[in-house]
């Protein structure tokens, strides 16, 4: 028998009615024995996330002691809930009264927060009719924070071995202090993801508000057409770039599984979504190019020294910098006589970037340093581009046609991907154009 593990996010389970929905979607294939929930988030563009209603619990109470005033808002918003799917009998008011008590005496940020997905999870066992099982029993985090799989994966196995069906809140388990601790924002695919892998699923199933990853930003480029499929070295690259349906981490957990995921549409349930595929599973497409996404807002230090090839060292004399000063690099290209390094502005800021100049110079002597400021980064990813003689000349002949200045040039070694460097003010003139060529322009024709 297949095993399916879904999770719903905030917009799938915003109010009643599309819990109901959630909840049919469920009741709909017996394969989805396990449901990991994000807490309500907004039904309508300017309303507030339950998580987000939290936070300012959190907030007031360590203002004033109470949180009165910001949990009675999220109070409201449950109570319409149960109203909504006409589960009055839940008894609602008592377990926001208890979690009111709680936020108040624990005052920690991580608990106040993943509240919301705690009463949302309590809330859908009741209408499903299925067993509650607490994050804070399955999910553990080490001294670091980090999560802890070596804890985590066998309790999560035995405990729902043991269980039908099963309700899991998203987005927190228990910290190395027994507290509850949280992921990042959006950790409720996190979440999904340690559990799909936990329970040895056959497939992961990410349900959310649109039919899966588009080719490229829509801000940018008007209806870009749907990725069906794709791997997970494409959606690292792409995701680690920018591209942000499903949380960066949460691709780890059923990687190393080699758990498929699939991205689907709580508002369009037949749509096939996007399937999300281990390397092994991975089918290859007609399409050259996957998917492009892009950041703005780096900065690239160009060194330059005669000879460099030959003096040993001389990268790792130019990385222990970086290391005293704490500052990660992204990308490192390079040439004979030349290295550069790409890092993000925003740690070079209040004359960081001066010392750290000054100490690169002190290192390893350069004959030349260049600082180009203000560069993003566009990144055009797909496994096709390893077989396809010519991509990087289609590449960099639509950027020369739109008159784009590449300032960096970065492909990686799996040939998954040619990173361009170009000034922030191209960036979505750039995006376009790459979109047009390898998505509008048939090979070989003229662009
Ligand atoms: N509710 C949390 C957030 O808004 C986690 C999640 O939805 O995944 O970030």
């Amino acid at each position: 028998m297949r095993l399916t593990v879904c999770k719903f996010g905030g917009s799938s389970l915003a109010d009643g009615n599309n819990i109901a929905r959630a909840a049919d979607i469920v009741k709909g294939d017996p394969a989805r024995r396990f449901v990991v929930v994000s807490a309500p988030g907004k039904r309508f563009s300017a309303d507030e996330k339950i998580t987000d209603m939290l936070y300012a619990c959190y907030r007031e109470c360590e203002a004033d002691g109470s949180c009165a005033a910001s949990f009675a808002k999220i109070r409201k918003r449950f109570t319409s809930i149960v109203a909504e799917l006409g589960m009055e009998g839940f008894g609602i008011e008592g377990v926001l009264d208890e979690t009111e008590r709680a936020i108040e005496q624990k005052r920690s940020a991580d608990f106040t927060a993943s509240r919301g997905e705690y009463l949302n999870a309590r809330l859908i066992a009741a209408l499903l009719g299925w067993e509650f099982i607490d994050a804070s029993e399955l999910i553990f985090f080490d001294k670091r924070g980090a999560f802890d799989e070596a804890r985590s994966y066998p309790v999560i196995a035995a405990r729902l071995a043991a269980c039908e069906h099963a309700v899991i809140p998203g987005f927190y388990g228990t910290g190395a202090d027994g507290e509850i601790r949280t992921f990042s924002r959006g950790g409720s695919d996190v979440s999904g993801s340690i559990i799909a892998r936990g329970v040895g699923a056959d497939l992961y199933e990410n349900w959310t508000d649109v039919s899966g990853f588009l080719a490229c930003d829509p801000r940018i480029v008007s209806k870009p057409q749907k990725m069906e499929k794709i791997s997970y070295k494409e959606l690292r690259e792409l995701s680690y770039m920018g591209a942000n349906v499903l949380h960066a981490d949460s691709i780890f957990p059923v990687r190393k599984g080699n758990i498929p995921i699939n991205i689907k549409n709580t508002f369009a349930p037949d749509d096939p979504g996007t399937l999300i595929l281990p390397s092994v599973h991975y089918v290859k497409t007609h399409n050259i190019v996957t998917g492009i996404a892009g950041k703005k807002d780096f900065t690239v230090l160009f060194l330059e020294k005669s000879m460099m090839n030959s003096e040993v060292g001389f990268a790792r004399r130019v990385l222990s910098v970086l290391e005293k000063e704490n500052i990660g690099f992204e990308h490192m290209p390079s040439g004979i006589d030349t290295l550069s390094l790409v890092i993000e502005s925003r740690y070079l800021a209040g004359g960081v970037l001066e010392r750290l100049i000054d100490e690169i110079r002190d290192a390893v002597a350069p004959d030349y340093v260049r600082v180009l400021e203000n560069i993003a980064l566009v990144a055009t990813v797909g496994h096709g581009m390893a077989s396809n003689v010519g991509t990087s000349a289609r590449l960099f002949g639509a950027l020369s046609q739109a008159g784009i200045n590449i300032r960096m040039i970065d492909q990686g070694s799996s040939e998954l991907n040619i990173i361009v460097g170009i000034d922030n003010a191209d960036y979505e003139r750039c995006v376009r154009a790459i979109y047009r060529e390898f998505f509008e322009t048939p090979a070989g024709a003229d662009a």
